[in-house]
């Protein structure tokens, strides 16, 4: 027999898929710091994220009358219409994070937008509270308990020491990709990082990875890309497209690419950071937003190769060894 399933299975069975583990909620956390326009985002895990995560940040905020807008499902300042899923400049635009973390935890805002400010706290979906109470400009979001309410899920959560080498990864990532903004990282351990935007492309590397690396930068039409060079640190590459981290088909397609172009050697460390027109990239496509698809892979290639180009004329100085064509 068919039946419709409950209000609440359907929020749970949506939520699962946006909030697999700690390291999402880090994410969309993140990710609405940097679409208000925050320069200073302070993130804070204890227990590898299982307990508590807290990101704030000192952006726009918001107005207390809207806080219990941001936890209910698909409502977002960020898009309007259909029209706008094609051109989409903002990190959210489904209007889900903050729901769906709402749905399998337990969440706490604290909110201000210069004029009013406010604080409200759902768990499980149930609203606790909701009241002015004064707070800076800014938002801080505090999640506790994560899927405290989903029991299969959370037996599928690993150890909290590799819940919190996820959130690291991708803290590390935002970090190369976002230089302009000021990044906190603190555990129940104490400060884990502290990147202030005027450190040095080396010295930001060093404050994240521990070790020291060779820097260069280069800038093309549609992108930059950074590499840093150390020979014991696995080599990786973390793509964004248009400030988006992005994980997957996309970033395997530019990977290819890339090792394709780069020929046998290793790579290093490479944070390439694509600039497409918002209407050449489709950013439906998951809803962890981790994939995009180009609308054009012409387009891709030709940028990926004036950076490529740009390498390769430096490759003596860089130690790196290049297929020539
Ligand atoms: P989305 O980011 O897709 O819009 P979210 O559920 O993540 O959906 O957030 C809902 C809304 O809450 C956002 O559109 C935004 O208006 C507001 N919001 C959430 N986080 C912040 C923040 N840190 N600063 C300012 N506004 C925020
Ligand atoms: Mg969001």
């Amino acid at each position: 027999m068919i039946r419709e399933l409950p209000l609440e299975v359907r929020s749970k069975i949506a939520a699962g898929e946006v909030i697999e583990r700690p390291v999402s909620v880090v994410k969309e956390l993140v990710e609405n710091a940097l679409d208000a326009g925050a320069t200073d985002i302070r993130v804070s895990v204890i227990n590898g994220g299982l307990d508590e995560i807290m990101v704030s940040d000192n952006g726009c905020g918001m107005p207390f009358e809207e806080l219990p807008l941001a936890v209910k499902r698909f409502t977002t300042s960020k898009i309007g219409s259909v029209e706008d899923l094609d051109s989409i400049a903002t990190l959210g635009f489904r209007g889900e994070a903050l729901a769906s973390i709402a749905d399998v935890a337990d969440l706490t805002i604290f909110s201000c937008d210069g004029e009013t400010s406010g604080q409200l706290r759902i768990r499980g979906g149930e609203l606790l509270l909701c009241k002015p109470v004064a707070s800076p400009k800014g938002t801080r979001v505090i999640v506790r308990d994560l899927f405290f309410n989903l029991p299969a899920r959370k037996k599928f959560l690993r150890s909290a020491s590799t819940e919190f080498s996820h959130i690291q990864k991708f803290l590390q990532s935002m970090v190369l990709i976002y230089p302009n903004v000021q990044w906190t990282f603190t555990s129940e351990k104490g400060v884990i990082w502290h990147v202030p935007p005027q450190l040095s492309a080396e010295e930001r590397f060093y404050s994240l990875f521990g070790q020291k690396a060779q820097f260069r930068a280069f800038t093309a039409s549609q992108g930059e890309l950074d590499i840093y060079l150390n020979p014991n640190i696995v080599g990786e590459l973390i793509l964004s497209v248009n400030g988006r981290l992005i994980k997957g088909s996309a970033y395997f397609q530019v990977l290819r690419i890339l090792k394709d172009m780069w020929g046998g050697a290793n790579l290093p460390v490479m944070v390439l950071r694509l600039n497409v027109e918002p209407d050449q990239v489709d950013v439906n496509v998951h809803p962890q937003k981790l994939d995009i698809r180009f609308k054009s892979q012409v387009w891709l290639r030709q940028a990926l190769q004036e950076l490529i180009t740009q390498v390769r004329g430096e490759a003596g100085g860089l130690g790196i060894d290049f297929k020539t064509n």
